[in-house]
């Protein structure tokens, strides 16, 4: 049997699981029905009724299976609930007493627990990899100037991609104005479908008040903080604990960073380990999105999912090239080439903490980035870089705003650039948050949030896509520091991953 490295077997995973996805695929015009008879599958549905004694309640279309789960979800009283399903042969048939309104599951979404097994032990140590990383990598800049030199090169180098990656977003939204192309009757079917989870998200409030926002970094419990998974305060109390640590004698200090140092090397050792399941890991993800996924709300959703994807695409494939051509002689094909394995994990997981350890493995084994410098600037990358985030944002955020009608002038523009990027700041590294971050560009510029319904039904698919960006800029920035250091290694992109089996 021929010997694959880790990538190719993680692509291949990737590809079976979205054929497998594919075939066994949620039928989206079949439900199944739990009733005082027993439970049943109903299919082929012409109109699908609730009615409580004879009056009818409300009616759904073929179309509705999402409305009408949700329908069934949120009716409070659902005594004496009837359902009379008319079929496409005009035959009709009543159910009793209903207790549950489902869509059938296929053995594509039942394989996902040993992804989510997966995604769940890259975040089990993501935290005490950020925790332990940046705390060694803050002591190992050995004072403060240098601390400051990095940092403040890190954060404007973020800040510069970031408002790149908005302009490429408001550009497209500008031009290809894909809210303009939605119809008045897609518009009211998301929203009927999606408003209680748009409710649920609001209710979340997220608010910009910069002054919060700063207080809010300087965590009062450092362990509630790690307990809590807060990246930003996990970071801002590492970075000092580092720096401190240099300036006690080096008789204390050492045990604690040779501990902090163990921990972070065997966090590493750890993932390694877990990236020998994750070809199968990938293959139940992407099935199980694949299988659940709505396409005809893709079909719908199309002009806008088509924006967001092509600004990812630029971002990604021209502006990072760009930046890597114009601050490094590293070649972008080994650029691209070295981190397979980030691109895979950080698609098929949707979290840029999850790829984090991976994404750390690969900058100082592959891309030449010292350690000092990769245990400094991936972590706060993860925790404050998000060009794709704020890409994203900045089109859903144009996208609401021409479905509603609003024209936004260039100051309420230059507004989402400047909330965008703060937005996506705050976003936690984790799957679907970007999306609840969102609410705050919005509020900015005065667009209605329960638009948000409008986008949640494509965000799974369009959070993967965003996500890789989101990391592979956090690498980029790595290579870039490192090489403006003079301490830029030698790039090997394609040396054997370990855990390859
Ligand atoms: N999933 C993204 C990440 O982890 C964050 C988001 O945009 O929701 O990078």
């Amino acid at each position: 049997m021929p010997k694959f490295q880790l990538h190719t077997k993680i692509i291949i995973g990737l590809i079976l699981g979205a054929v497998f996805g594919a075939i066994f695929a949620i039928n989206p015009n079949k439900l199944e029905l739990t009733f005082s008879g027993g439970s049943e599958s109903v299919e082929n549905w012409q109109d699908f009724s609730f009615l409580r004694k004879d009056s009818v309640l409300k009616t759904f279309d073929r179309n509705d299976q999402l409305t009408i789960i949700k329908y069934y979800k949120n009716t409070k009283d659902k005594k004496d609930l009837r359902l009379k399903v008319r079929y496409s042969d005009g035959t009709e048939r009543f159910f009793e007493n209903t207790t549950a309104v489902e869509k059938i599951r296929t053995i594509g979404v039942m394989l996902k627990p040993v992804g989510d097994i997966f995604v769940r032990l890259l975040m089990m140590i993501a935290v005490p990899l950020v925790l332990a990383s940046l705390i060694v990598g803050a002591a190992s800049l050995t004072d403060l100037k240098h601390i400051a030199k990095i940092g403040g090169k890190t954060l404007g180098f973020y800040a510069l991609t970031a408002v790149m990656a908005i302009t490429i977003g408001l550009i497209l939204a500008n031009v290809i104005e894909p809210g303009h192309k939605m119809d008045p009757v897609s518009k009211e079917r998301l929203m009927d479908a999606y408003q209680d989870d748009a409710k649920s998200k609001i209710e979340q409030n997220v608010s910009l008040n910069i002054i919060d926002f700063l207080v809010n970094i300087v965590p009062k419990n450092p362990f509630k903080a790690i307990a809590d998974g807060d990246f930003l305060q996990i970071v801002f109390f590492a970075i000092l604990t580092g720096v401190f640590l240099v300036q006690i004698p080096n008789d204390k200090a050492k045990p604690v960073i040779t501990f902090f140092e163990g921990l972070s090397e065997t966090m590493i050792v750890l993932v390694e380990k877990i990236m020998i399941v994750a070809p199968f890991a990938v293959f139940t993800l992407i099935a199980a999105t694949v299988a659940e996924f709505g396409f005809n709300i893709l079909q719908t959703l199309l002009w806008y999912s088509l924006t967001v994807v092509i600004g990812l695409t630029i971002l990604t494939f021209v502006e990072y090239p760009l930046l890597l051509k114009a601050f490094t002689k590293v070649k972008v094909t080994d650029f691209f080439r070295a981190q397979k394995q980030v691109l895979a994990v950080a698609f098929s997981t949707s979290s840029s903490a999850a790829t984090l350890p991976v994404t750390m493995d690969v900058c100082e084994k592959r891309l030449g980035v010292p350690t000092k410098i990769a245990s400094f600037v991936l972590p706060l990358g993860t925790t404050v870089n998000m060009d794709g985030t704020a890409l994203y944002q900045a089109v859903a955020a144009m996208f609401i705003a021409q479905v509603y009608g609003f024209d936004l002038n260039l100051a309420q523009q230059l507004t989402i650039v400047l909330t965008a990027a703060l937005a996506a700041v705050g976003t936690a590294p984790v799957p679907g948050v970007g999306l609840i971050m969102l609410i705050i560009v919005l509020k900015s510029v005065g667009v209605p949030e329960e638009g948000i319904a409008l986008i949640i039904g494509v965000d799974r698919i369009l959070d993967m896509c965003r996500t890789v960006p989101n990391v592979i800029a956090d690498s980029l920035a790595c290579v870039v520091i490192a090489n403006s250091e003079g301490e830029l290694g030698e790039i090997t992109p394609d040396a054997e991953y370990p855990g390859t089996m």
